[in-house]
């Protein structure tokens, strides 16, 4: 199977470590992501916290740890699929998002920085079967081609889903559920 895969909220553990940081920037103590929008909670423009992200792109984009479990499951994954990380940083951002998978051996047969393109559309043109997710609009709407979405389970991401996606709570269930569909 071609597979694809989401890099922050699902390979990268990027949320939490963003969180401490616009904390700190904004010198407030916000505990939990409730909604995927940051600009949202902290109640600020996306721009300005855009800014903050072009302005230390070095430290939010290689301080962050991979998930719990990721490198582990995508290298046995890899031994019979392709994997196929397919993120919404931009192409500025494809060079220390690079840097960042070899720093953390990430295996992975393709990197797709894609912007602000949809996902959707970019799975269908590299025939991807599976994806995997974090966000619950990007997985609904790759849901609607048909292909099964895993969609990790994050405190941002609680809402009703369609049928053909899977709420997993870590990379073991992925891989599980992985190795089941692809058994059938
Ligand atoms: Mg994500």
């Amino acid at each position: 199977m071609r597979l694809g895969v989401d890099i922050d909220g699902v390979v990268a553990d990027s949320y939490p470590f963003w969180l401490g940081e616009l904390n700190r920037y904004y010198g407030k103590d916000i505990k939990a992501i409730h909604r995927y929008e940051m600009h949202l909670i902290f109640d600020v423009p996306w721009e300005h916290m855009n800014q903050f992200f072009v302005a230390n792109v070095e430290n939010l984009f290689m301080a962050p740890t991979p998930m719990p479990g990721a490198r582990t499951a995508l290298a046995k994954l890899s031994i019979e699929h392709e994997i196929i990380l397919v993120t919404a940083r931009r192409e500025v951002e494809e060079e220390i998002t690079r840097r960042w998978l070899e720093l953390h051996q990430i295996p992975f047969t393709k990197l797709m920085v894609v912007g602000d393109r949809s996902k959707a559309e970019v799975c269908a043109e590299e025939g991807i079967d599976l994806f995997v997710e974090d966000y619950a609009i990007n997985a609904a709407l790759i849901a609607a081609s048909g292909m099964p979405v895993l969609i990790l389970d994050a405190t941002y991401n609680r809402v009703e889903l369609p049928q053909n996606v899977i709420r997993c709570y870590n990379w073991g269930q992925i891989y599980q559920t992985i190795l089941k569909l692809g058994a059938q």
